[in-house]
């Protein structure tokens, strides 16, 4: 089978064990569930390896170099790398700027960008957040000011996920200063290695540096890398988001966790305690509750129709699930839960941080979680905002 291979006429069942087989015998084992994102240096061979498959980008239409996959079918690959332990790539590219080019992007730029986001050759980061303008996005301040052919970029942006390893940036900036606040802001793309670009690493809870702060200064963006039209980018940068909504929700980092904890429960013969058991025994009841919601919204995809606002329960839940497994496998760890990384116990290794450190954020990245209630209440009950 190669590239021109229609995988959606292919039955759910022979397709998910041919992912599951690659995944199983292709994926690198040291790679498996890994503690933090990789850096492209890491990851890179693998990235390299699925463009050589045609597999880098399995929502794209077959006309651009993706698998055209069916929502059923995209539904499976993801699930199937999710249950295998494989890591995100530097997906930006694959997941965000790709799509959005083959919706709005000129032919010029589809030309241009799409084939170097299979090859590897770019890789890009999102500029979306900056101080003061997260939850508040459309407060966004770093402005592009039109001179001849440029755009000339000045601000900050932060909170940029691994912009070390960008060779390229997408970015929300204000072109209108009168508009409405959401009325005079554009999408532009820019070169992370264009003069006046300067990254500062942020280093999280967990000692990594998985993020950076980015700063412009004078920067040149030619005219024509503007996506869409111009003062029309809000529209375009939200249609992104609702690409990640259902996969923010998925249970498969709570289920990593709690079998986790199950082992630890068994090691440290916890299951004689009754108070802690009746802790863990209501966590597992919402994890199930959990995967019967997700199993829903997948449904709706799968079925190919679009989410509605009551998507946001599942990342609710789901992050707060996940925070509240994290915090009981400290409880389960005793007076050893301070120590990071891997802690041998009596022969066995377990390293209860990592799920804590990464069940912290779960709730912030993606819309915060208050945000999420302020859109179940406003446009699922119909309360006021
Ligand atoms: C791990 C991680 C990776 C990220 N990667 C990227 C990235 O690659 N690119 C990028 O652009 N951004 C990225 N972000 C930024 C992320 O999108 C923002 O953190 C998020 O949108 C929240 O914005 P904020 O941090 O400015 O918090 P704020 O908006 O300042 O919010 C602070 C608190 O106030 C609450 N709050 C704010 N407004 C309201 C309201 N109206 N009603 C009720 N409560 C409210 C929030 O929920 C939150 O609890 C990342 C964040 C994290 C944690």
């Amino acid at each position: 089978m190669n590239a021109t291979t229609d995988w959606n006429a292919l039955s759910d069942e022979d397709f998910r064990l041919l992912v599951r087989q690659f995944f199983r015998e292709q994926y690198p084992e040291h790679l498996r569930y890994p503690k933090t994102r990789l850096r492209w240096a890491q990851i890179r061979d693998w990235y390299l390896m699925l463009s050589k498959k045609g597999w880098l980008a399995p929502a794209w239409p077959v006309e651009y170099g993706g698998m055209g996959l069916s929502p059923a079918k995209l539904m499976i690959f993801t699930e199937e790398g999710e249950r295998r332990g494989v890591a995100r790539a530097p997906d930006m590219g694959i997941t965000m700027v790709g799509p959005l080019l083959i919706q709005h992007g000129s032919e010029a730029q589809k030309a241009y960008y799409l084939p170097k986001i299979l090859s590897g050759e770019h890789i890009w980061c999102q500029g979306y957040s900056e101080p003061n303008a997260g939850s508040d996005l459309a407060s966004l301040r770093t402005e592009a000011v039109l001179d001849g052919e440029h755009f000339v970029v000045n601000g900050q942006k932060t909170w940029t996920t691994l912009a070390q390893d960008a060779t390229h940036i997408f970015l929300l900036v204000r072109t209108d200063k009168s508009a409405k606040k959401q009325e005079g802001i554009s999408f532009l793309l820019a070169d992370m290695s264009t003069p006046g670009i300067e990254r500062r690493p942020i280093r999280n809870l967990a000692g990594h540096e998985e993020f950076c702060e980015c700063f412009f200064h004078d920067v040149r963006v030619p005219r024509e890398n503007i996506v869409g039209e111009l003062n029309r980018g809000w529209t375009i940068a939200k249609a992104l988001l609702g690409f990640e909504r259902i996969f923010l929700g998925s249970p498969k980092q709570s289920q990593y966790a709690i079998a986790r904890l199950e082992e630890l429960i068994v090691h440290r013969g916890l299951t004689a305690d009754a108070a802690f058991m009746d802790a863990y025994a209501r966590l597992k009841l919402d994890l199930l509750d959990h995967m019967a919601l997700y199993e829903r919204f997948a449904d709706q995809v799968r079925r190919g129709e679009t989410l509605g606002p009551d998507v946001s329960m599942l990342k609710i839940i789901g992050t707060e699930n996940y925070q509240r497994i994290a915090q009981l496998m400290l409880e389960a760890a005793g007076s050893a839960a301070g120590l990071v990384g891997d802690v041998e116990l009596d022969g066995e290794s377990f390293d209860w941080l990592t799920s804590y450190y990464n069940s912290r954020p779960a709730t912030i990245y993606g819309g915060a979680n208050e945000i999420q209630r302020n859109i179940l209440a406003t446009q699922l009950l119909g309360l006021k905002s």
